[in-house]
């Protein structure tokens, strides 16, 4: 059996929300059909004199409510496939936690780990001189994503600012020293802990009783584990993509950290190593994936044990995945509300910049839960009223955001 792309699988997710809404065949093709996509060359000069070519993508899906906004991303496997679901989530979750944005998601099709520094700033600078004329502080807002970091954001707002002049709006997620927002680093792990916690209340699950296995030791995955253990939940599990260590007593994050600060690997001290698959089947409470794409989908899904899902990634359970697993009652927190905190503290930066007056970081994180906590009300009110799981609650909300403003605004 052939596996679904990315966009059939995401496509397929809508499908039972466009059936409820009674949408036409048009609407349905409004929605799912980005905007606009560009694929572009990036040659760069290598270390040694060489010369080496990369492809870059921008998909920009829908603006209705507002300039595209979505990150960039770094990952040999990226293609355009992949980067129209992603932006087409990022229309999505701009319209459920309702802040003036529609989506994009772009990138490079590289390993960013095999390349030093000179050549990233080569190659993201390169980058930014392609898409320069399509990005705009009101038209299109890059942000960090996986293989990328403030670091390139500060890059791109060279590169950009040199051609059109000083623009710290023009990309979200930048160090604080060139206008990056207080708390932008730590936004979307915060929210992940967040939406852990307000759900984990919404089904009775004490949060000082709870296992937690989390696959994935990034930015999001650090800030989350951070978040967790100040809450007093028990972290049994982390995985990277070469595996990981369980304890069932629980493991020390920061320990974990440093490990892998000092050897590249989080391996160490008395934690029993498993395999990144195994960290999926993990015996617990609460599962949540914060890497990459389909991490569960036919191969694993009989094998989850936890009771809950948290989706800290983009789309990491596939369509076969989910209706399994909602079959057996797994209570799944959908993507595009789980992580939602990054793209949040985005709107707060790009707000910031916009007016050149800045906040303190926990005026930040103070907005942010309030913000989110609305869209976790609205989607636990939508499930209730219309009996149906929380994915579907938030697809209906953002969708119905969307459509509003599309037939508002004309065509
Ligand atoms: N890359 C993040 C996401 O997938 C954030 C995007 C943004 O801040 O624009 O939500």
């Amino acid at each position: 059996m052939s596996k679904n792309t990315c966009c059939e699988n995401h496509n397929a997710l809508l499908e039972r929300v466009f059936k409820k809404l009674k949408l036409k065949d048009s609407e349905k093709q409004l929605l799912t059909e980005p905007f606009r996509e560009v694929r572009v060359q990036i040659p760069i000069r290598v270390e040694g004199g060489g010369l080496k070519v990369f492809s870059g993508y921008r998909v920009q899906h829908n603006q209705a409510r507002g300039p595209f906004k979505g990150g960039l991303r770094y990952h040999p496997s990226l293609n355009l496939d992949e980067t129209r679901a992603l932006a087409q989530i990022m229309t999505w979750k701009a319209a459920l936690i309702d802040i003036p944005f529609g989506g994009a998601k772009g990138g490079i099709s590289v390993d960013p780990t095999k390349m030093n520094k000179s050549e990233l700033e080569a190659l993201t600078k390169k980058f930014t001189q392609k898409m320069g004329p399509l990005l705009g502080k009101n038209t299109d807002i890059p942000a960090p994503d996986m293989g990328t970091n403030s670091q390139t954001m500060a890059w791109i707002f060279e590169e950009y600012s040199k051609r059109f002049g000083y623009t710290p709006s023009i990309v979200t997620g930048k160090p604080i020293e060139v206008g990056g927002a207080a708390g932008r680093t730590e936004a979307t792990g915060y929210g992940v802990a967040f939406a852990t916690r307000q759900f984990c209340e919404e089904v009775g699950l004490n949060l000082e009783e709870v296992s937690v296995a989390i696959q994935g030791f990034g930015n999001v995955g650090y800030y989350l584990a951070e978040r967790l253990t100040a809450m007093g939940v028990k972290i049994v599990a982390i995985s990277e993509d070469y595996g990981g260590v369980f304890n069932p007593d629980g493991l020390d994050y920061m320990t974990l950290w440093e490990y892998k600060e000092k050897t590249g690997k989080i391996y160490g001290g008395r934690n029993k190593k498993i395999s990144n698959d195994d960290l999926l089947e993990t015996e617990c409470d609460i599962l949540i994936p914060a890497a990459m794409e389909n991490a569960i989908d036919a191969h694993n899904m009989k094998k989850i044990k936890s009771k809950m899902i948290v989706e800290a990634a983009n789309m990491p359970v596939s369509f076969c995945a989910n209706e399994y697993l909602e079959g057996k009652g797994k209570i799944i927190v959908p993507d595009i509300l789980a992580n939602a905190g990054g793209i949040l503290v985005s709107y707060f930066e790009w707000v910031q910049n916009k007016q050149q007056f800045y906040w303190e970081s926990e005026e930040t994180i103070e907005r942010m839960e309030k913000k989110l906590h609305k869209a976790f009300k609205n989607v636990v009110f939508r499930a209730k009223q219309d009996s149906s799981s929380y994915r579907d609650a938030a697809f209906t909300i953002a969708i119905e955001r969307v459509l509003s403003a599309i037939h508002l605004r004309g065509f």
